[in-house]
């Protein structure tokens, strides 16, 4: 079998060719053009250069949006970057390759391929939470994501740690979701705050170059700056915060943290593994908290097993 996963990303299209067990026969990476269908000419472009360099024929195309998707239907909610809003994603791409298609958002397909490869596998119920620019999330329930009535869940970023916190972001209503407070851009908010009010500090030199922002600001924590090493464990806290409320409503076997913010690594994960202990009640702290596994891979892969689940 050969199906192709592809995770279209803010900035970047990535696209791989999946062998037996899932496993990276040949992948390729793209820029994220602008807006809407000329998105969907760039992801058939990619998947028809894999297809034409497969040994064995494709049977099924998987993609992951960031976006809310109806899963069934395949037509993009809200898009955050990539101007989608609205559109029929499934039925736009199947007009533009012969193989079937199917489209979820990326949160749920890195938590398809941690629980069917990564850090979650072999639990029944995990939760999954991806820190990037904002944060993601897939629920598995039973062995299976749970997307709930309108195919929109589970958008775990937007669960509220401070009622009273900062405006979220993109179309979120809300105030204080845990993607305010625990984010790349929260990160870069507060790391930036801080250089303002403390003139002197390395992160108000970094600042002054030009060049803070939440991975500069994780190499100055790596490198024992006290100052940013307090800032990413006050947004681990917060993290936390959130961990408890999912682990008290979902009782899951394991809490898995990926994206790209969670290479910050226990300097993040530690806070938030003290912080959801103190908070959630007893039976449901029983869940480890761990790093996820799949790296940049889960969501290419993620789509790749959709596709292989659900049509192949
Ligand atoms: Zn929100």
């Amino acid at each position: 079998m050969g199906v192709i996963g592809v995770d279209v990303g803010g900035t970047k299209i990535a696209a791989a060719l999946l062998g037996p067990d899932y496993a990276i026969v040949q992948s390729v990476r793209m820029p994220t053009p602008d807006g809407g269908t000329s998105v969907v000419d760039a992801v058939a472009q990619v998947v028809q250069s894999l297809a034409e360099g497969a040994a064995d024929p494709v049977t099924a195309v998987g993609v992951g949006l960031p976006a809310t998707i109806d899963a069934a239907t395949g037509i993009v909610g809200a898009s955050n970057h990539t101007g989608m809003d609205g559109l029929h994603a499934r039925e736009l791409l199947e007009e533009r390759m012969p193989w079937p298609v199917a489209v979820d958002n990326d949160g749920n397909l890195a938590a398809l391929a941690e629980h069917r490869l990564g850090a979650a596998r072999g639990h029944r119920d995990a939760v999954l939470l991806t820190i990037g620019t904002g944060i993601g999330g897939g629920l598995i329930v039973g062995g299976q994501l749970l997307r709930g009535g309108h195919g929109q869940g589970a958008e775990l970023g937007h669960v509220v740690v401070k009622g009273d916190g900062p405006p979220c972001q993109g179309n979120c209503p809300n105030h204080g979701c845990v993607e305010t407070m625990c984010s790349g851009t929260s990160l870069a908010r507060d790391l930036r705050a801080f250089a303002h009010a403390t003139p002197g500090s390395a992160l108000a030199a970094l600042e002054a170059e030009g060049c803070l922002d939440s991975r500069t600001g994780l190499d100055l924590a790596r490198e024992g700056d006290a100052d940013a090493v307090a800032i990413f464990q006050e947004a681990g806290r917060w993290l936390g915060v959130a961990v408890a409320s999912f682990t008290n409503i979902f009782d899951p076997d394991v809490v898995v943290i990926g994206g790209g913010v969670s290479a910050a690594g226990e300097l993040l994960l530690g806070p938030a593994r003290h912080e959801y202990q103190r908070r959630a009640l007893p039976p449901t702290r029983r869940a480890p908290l761990v790093a996820a596994q799949m790296g940049n891979d889960a969501g290419m892969v993620g789509a790749g097993i959709l596709a292989a689940e659900a049509l192949a």
